[in-house]
C-alpha cells in the first residue's frame, strides 16, 4: 500500500508544496516545530533513509540543500537543522527546521497550530 507521502506526491492527498523535481518532493510538515518546518522526501518509496541507493541519497541532500537555503533566507533563522528521525511514516524523509537555538529542534515540544492561510503563505514564500 502506498505511504501517505506517496499519496501526497501523487496529489491524492493535499500538501503545502515547497519544491519538486523529478526525484524529490518538499512540503510543509503539518505539525511544525517552527514556521517553515519542511519535509523532503524521495519519490521512490523506501522506508529507511539509509536503505536508499547511493544516488538517491546523495541527490536528496543536494535537493534539501536548495530548500534549506530558501528556508534560511525567508525565515531569517540562524541555521536550518537537518533531522532524520521518526517511525511514524514508513517513507524516508528529512525534516528541515528553522533553528535559532537547539531547543527549536526538540520534537517533544508542542507543535505550532497554523491556519491553512498561514501554511499557504509560508509555502508560497518558500516556493518562490
Ligand atoms: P516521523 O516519521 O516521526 O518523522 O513523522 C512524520 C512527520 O510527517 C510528522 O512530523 C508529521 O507531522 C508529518 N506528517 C504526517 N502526515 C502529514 C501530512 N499529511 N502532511 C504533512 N506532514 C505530515
Amino acid at each position: 500500500m502506498a505511504t501517505i507521502f506517496s499519496k501526497i506526491i501523487a496529489g491524492e492527498i493535499p500538501s503545502y508544496k515547497v519544491a519538486e523535481d523529478e526525484n524529490y518532493y518538499a512540503f510543509l510538515d503539518i505539525n511544525p516545530l517552527a514556521k517553515g518546518h519542511t519535509l523532503v522526501v524521495p519519490k521512490k518509496e523506501v522506508d529507511y533513509y539509509y536503505d536508499l541507493d547511493d544516488e538517491t541519497l546523495a541527490g536528496m541532500a543536494i535537493f534539501a540543500k536548495r530548500v534549506a537555503h530558501k528556508i534560511k533566507e525567508q525565515t531569517g533563522c540562524k541555521k536550518v537543522a537537518t533531522v532524520v528521525l521518526g517511525l511514524e511514516v514508513p517513507h524516508a524523509h528529512i525534516h528541515l527546521i528553522p533553528m535559532n537555538s537547539e531547543n527549536d529542534v526538540d520534537f517533544r515540544r508542542e507543535k505550532l497550530k497554523l491556519t491553512p492561510e498561514e501554511f499557504s503563505e509560508i509555502a508560497s514564500k518558500l516556493a518562490e
